[in-house]
């Protein structure tokens, strides 16, 4: 894209409202590298994820809206590992220059990057079909990052927000048969946008979560799937780490409980995808401050089960198969084998 490459990266990207000054950020955008200061007593987070058109978000979506989505998608796996964020970089590859496309995008970002206090650092700008590349760099005391591997028997399982959401908004934002927009309410509509456009990215709640979450990961892929890749990076040879997740416990929105019918409820919440909330393990002894924590941001936070030893749960040398080491309580003490295979068609796990 030589053609004003230079020109567009200074009016979108290189801009005092995206590429802003920050503790730490010691060069942005304009040199051939960005230059950032790792203070001593910290580690450097990265994180980089990929999204192409008509893979990860629909044909049409909205430029500004997109933005938002790529950043804080983004950002959640620094939230996930308790990081702060720093910047970040940006690569993006356009199938022509359209100039409103390319403001609302800009700005989108800008807004996201300013309410993050995450600076852009540079990027790169290519001719092709529609793809937008993000990293992420975030900042954490070393050694003291939430690691997916931490987790132990009895710890209790926990879930910010509310699961399913975004996995009920794509097949309206996609215009999928039987999923009608107009049937919805606007206050629902904009719910479902945002749900999907707009993932909260729990920066604040995994920074307060350090020191007393013993794992944490962002639901990316589902709750039951990302709560497996828990189980089995904190198993060992040993010891195979299971959870007896309470199916009446898992955390929905109202706008959920109005658009899904109750048989398909739990099988959403377990499996859906893109909701980018975090799920944390939290040892007995640090639950009421967890809790405390939490209610002081106005989040909720739900325990929905707990972290067993079993021989049929997920070891770390163990594939996943059709069991997912998780047993389902639904109420009256009943344990049910959570089968991933069943689940798997609510989900959108194959783009990731
Ligand atoms: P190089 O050829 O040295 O890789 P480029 O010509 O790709 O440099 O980019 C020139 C400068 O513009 C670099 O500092 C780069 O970080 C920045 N840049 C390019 N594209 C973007 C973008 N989309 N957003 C922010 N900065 C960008
Ligand atoms: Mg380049």
């Amino acid at each position: 894209m030589a053609l004003a490459e230079f020109e567009l990266i200074k009016r979108y990207f290189d801009t005092d409202a995206l590429a802003f000054p920050r503790a730490g950020v010691v060069l942005g955008p304009g040199d051939d590298c960005a230059l950032l200061e790792v203070p001593p007593g910290y580690n450097l987070a990265l994180s980089i994820d990929t999204l192409n058109e008509g893979v990860h978000f629909p044909r049409d979506a909205g430029a500004s809206a997109l933005a938002q989505r790529c950043l804080r998608v983004n950002l959640s796996d620094l939230a996930a590992m308790g990081a702060e964020p720093l910047g970040f970089t940006l690569a993006l590859s356009l199938p022509d220059v359209n100039e409103r496309w390319l403001r609302d995008f800009s700005a989108g970002l800008s807004a996201c990057a300013r309410q993050f206090r995450c600076s852009l650092l540079g990027g790169d700008t290519t001719r092709g079909p529609l793809a937008i590349t993000i990293q992420v760099h975030g900042l954490v005391s070393a050694g003291k990052a939430l690691r997916r591997s931490g987790a132990r028997v009895g710890d209790a399982i926990y879930v910010t927000g509310t699961l399913g959401d975004a996995a009920l908004a794509l097949p309206y934002l996609t215009q999928q048969p039987g999923f009608d927009l107009s049937a919805l309410t606007a206050a629902q509509c904009a719910f479902l946008q945002a749900a999907f456009y707009q993932p909260e990215a729990r920066v604040d709640a995994g920074r307060a979560l350090l020191g007393l979450a013993s794992a944490a990961i962002d639901v990316s892929d589902g709750l039951a799937s990302d709560l497996g890749h828990i189980l089995r990076a904190s198993g060992n040879a040993s010891t195979a780490l299971g959870a007896i997740v309470d199916s009446t416990q898992l955390p929905v929105s109202t706008v959920f409980s109005s658009l899904i019918a109750p048989p398909e409820r739990l099988p959403m919440a377990l499996s859906g995808g893109d909701d980018y909330e975090l799920c944390v393990t939290v040892p007995p002894q640090n639950e009421a401050p967890a809790q405390a924590a939490m209610k002081a941001m106005g989040l909720l936070f739900t325990r929905i089960g707990a972290v067993v030893a079993g021989s049929s749960g997920v070891r770390s040398d163990t594939t996943p198969d059709t069991f997912s080491g998780i047993m389902l309580n639904d109420g009256d003490g009943v344990l049910q084998p959570l089968k991933l295979s069943g689940y798997r068609h609510f989900g959108n796990n194959s783009n990731e």
